[in-house]
């Protein structure tokens, strides 16, 4: 048997992506030895008990002792705790990457707190469910799906490889972008969704009270729930979406602030347009409209599932590269 990629793997986080990627490197042989850290006992026992990590441990610091590989996976909003915490158990030439879902703040949280010697590679794979926790987890969760590797202009390029490596092994698709615009294009394509998600299934409860009171001597509407009775599927796939976990959600949105505003101003735009068509019966702009997107939702559906892996170089996409 060929000995594993990384002798001793750490994760900080064992909820749904740190319990996959665990699982999967476990799978393919990747880790010679994986620890569990998370704040409570339950979470660490339960992890030990599905079995994809060998050990558990509270303390960060002694969690990472001795780790060739680090990954951060506990909410956005804990992570400058975090790296502080760990920071004296690190050993030099460790690699430390994340999963987080915005990148600037992931390298202001956790870099300063790393010591000399040791390699920050921060990523984010673009695969998840609306669950979470360590029973939530499984291998073939990045099967086929993005990962993007988001190196400041000082990550160590060998460090940078690696961690490529390993979430080609476990299945991914690697693309490489800066920090900046990972948050930017993530803002439109993963966290204005959710807000609107967010947005409209609070709405609808608010309004489904408001028309019970105004329909209060009829007893029969009083008692039916009418929003989970008769929603519709686009209204259920707002509820999917507005599932997902609240802390984790919290803290994307406090984390990437800056581009999900620049996002939400232009959205709120194109919203006012179409509300302006609505109210002005103006049916070329809406059918127009909606013809675009009927096209764009054909392109996300006809996507060939891989694309070349882009190689990095000094924080520049270079066109197709190595794959090693
Ligand atoms: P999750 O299922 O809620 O798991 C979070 C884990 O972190 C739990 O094991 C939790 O256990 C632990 N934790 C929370 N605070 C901690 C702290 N201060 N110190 C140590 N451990 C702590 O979350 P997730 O969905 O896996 O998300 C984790 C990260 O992945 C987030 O940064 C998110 O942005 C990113 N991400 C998520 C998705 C997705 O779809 N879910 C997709 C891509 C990336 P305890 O409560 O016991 O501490």
């Amino acid at each position: 048997m060929t000995s594993p990629m990384f002798e001793k793997v750490t994760f900080i986080g064992l909820g749904l992506i740190g319990s996959s990627m665990a699982r999967a490197m476990k799978r393919d042989n990747l880790a010679g030895h994986i620890v569990g850290s998370a704040r409570s006992e339950e979470t660490r026992n339960k992890s030990l008990e599905l079995g994809f990590i060998d050990s558990a441990e509270a303390d960060p610091a002694k969690a990472v002792e001795d780790a060739d590989l680090v990954v951060l996976c506990a909410p956005l909003g804990a992570n400058a705790k975090i790296a502080e915490a760990m920071a004296p158990g690190l050993k030099r030439g460790a690699i430390v990457t994340d999963v987080g879902s915005s990148k600037m703040k992931v390298i202001e949280d956790v870099e300063p707190h790393l010591p000399e010697g040791v390699h920050l590679v921060p990523g984010h794979p673009i695969a998840g469910t609306e669950n979470s926790g360590p029973a939530s987890g499984f291998a073939e969760l990045f099967d086929g799906r993005y990962c993007l590797i988001t190196p400041a202009d000082s990550t160590d390029r060998a460090a940078f490889r690696k961690v490529v490596s390993m979430w080609k092994e476990i299945g991914a698709i690697v693309d490489v972008m800066s920090p900046k615009h990972h948050d930017r294009v993530l803002a439109i394509t993963s966290h204005l969704p959710h807000l609107i998600a967010y947005t409209i299934v609070g709405t609808a409860a608010d309004l489904e009270g408001h028309l019970e009171k105004e329909d209060a001597d009829i007893e029969e509407m009083v008692e039916t729930n009418e929003v989970v009775r008769f929603s519709g599927s686009g209204f259920r796939d707002f509820t999917r979406i507005a599932g997902s976990d609240p802390v984790m959600w919290r803290d994307v949105f406090l984390a990437n602030k800056d581009a999900v505003l620049e996002m939400l101003g232009r959205f709120t735009e194109d919203l006012v347009a179409l509300q302006r068509a609505i109210r002005w019966n103006d049916a070329d702009q809406l059918e127009d409209w909606f013809t675009r997107t009927r096209k764009i939702r054909r392109e996300v559906v006809e996507q060939p599932a891989r694309s070349p892996y882009v190689d990095w170089q000094g924080g520049h996409r270079v066109g197709p590269g190595s794959e090693d």
